[in-house]
């Protein structure tokens, strides 16, 4: 791990080297699908995400890409509701529902409050609706919102790692305690949460990204959440393309995102998942990565751990 870093990694740093921003429509979600995933009754169901448009998170985390596909001002009114409504239709096989908004569904300039009701209304025949938080917004807004949901909730939070200094390095503005603060909040009144877990942040060696991503997920569940997703960092917003370009950070392996989710998996402590987005940008073997990826999907599905791909590479 580098001692330090020749940048100030602060707002104005990480702002300054992001690349455009795409067009976003505040009356179209940026993207939506439906996919299978293992639910919290271990029952595989379809599940739906919609990535909705909004003001851009107030958080600027160094390694984030997300603000790409935000609005620059407030949320206007009633496109939150207009956006969800509009792509439910094809929805209609999903149990499960994703609003995620780039930020933090309780942040008010994103999602207005006076809008939880009808959102809920709108997604009342789901069994699960999980949104995304920062811990410092998880308060009574979201009881507010749990109250109004016929379903469950489940709040899905960027603990990223527990390595203190990479932590305070990631600029989100949030130690492990305040993680865990939030955590208990929720599991006081019943909400699950699950935990969002950085695979190889900047400044780490693979070994040490591996090591701390392990850490991390023993941490979650020993916290209290339900799940943990592990997110391998890639490059693109910028700062981090910086980073990579000066030795500071470099992509983890397919293999490594591989060894952590047995891991989390072994613990036998909830549901662990792989994130599988872009999974091609972490492979550096054609000839077997249809095999990794393959695997790493039932693995997220039956969440049993099996023999692993063999290849010379
Ligand atoms: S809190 Fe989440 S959405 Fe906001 S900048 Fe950080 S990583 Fe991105
Ligand atoms: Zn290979």
């Amino acid at each position: 791990m580098s001692s330090d870093s020749v940048y100030s990694l602060d707002t104005e740093w990480i702002v300054s080297t992001r690349p455009e921003r795409n067009k976003t429509d505040p009356l179209k979600p940026y993207d939506w699908f439906v996919e299978k995933e293992l639910c919290f009754d271990r029952v595989v169901k379809n599940t739906g995400t919609i990535f909705l448009s909004n003001k851009e998170c107030s958080f600027k985390c160094l390694m984030c890409d997300l603000w790409k596909n935000t609005l620059t001002g407030p949320t206007p009114s009633g496109a939150i509701p207009h956006q969800i409504e509009s792509v439910l239709p094809y929805m209609k096989e999903a149990k499960q529902l994703k609003l995620y908004n780039s930020g933090s569904f309780f942040d008010e300039k994103s999602i207005p409050h006076q809008e939880y009701e009808e959102i809920a209304s709108l997604v009342s025949r789901f069994e699960t609706v999980i949104v995304e938080g920062h811990p410092s917004l998880i308060n009574k807004r979201s009881l507010y919102f749990n109250d109004m949901l016929s379903g469950e909730l489940e709040v899905a939070i960027g603990l990223e790692t527990i390595h203190p200094e990479i932590l305070r390095k990631l600029n989100k503005k949030m130690t492990v305690e305040d993680f865990s603060r939030a955590v208990d909040f929720l599991n006081n009144h019943k909400i699950r949460s699950r935990a969002f877990i950085l695979l190889r942040p900047p400044f780490m060696n693979e070994e040490e990204g591996v090591y701390w991503a392990k850490r991390s997920i023993e941490f979650a569940f020993e916290k209290g959440v339900e799940c943990c997703t592990v997110i391998p960092v890639r490059a693109g917003n910028g700062a981090m393309d910086l980073l990579m370009a000066k030795g500071e950070f470099s992509k983890p392996s397919l293999e490594s995102l591989e060894e952590v989710l047995d891991f989390g998996i072994s613990l036998r402590a909830g549901r662990v998942f792989a994130d599988t987005w872009d999974l091609h940008l972490f492979s550096k073997c054609e000839a077997c990565f249809d095999k990794r990826r393959s695997r790493l999907d039932k693995t997220n599905l039956n969440q049993e751990i099996t023999q692993k791909v063999s290849c010379s590479c």
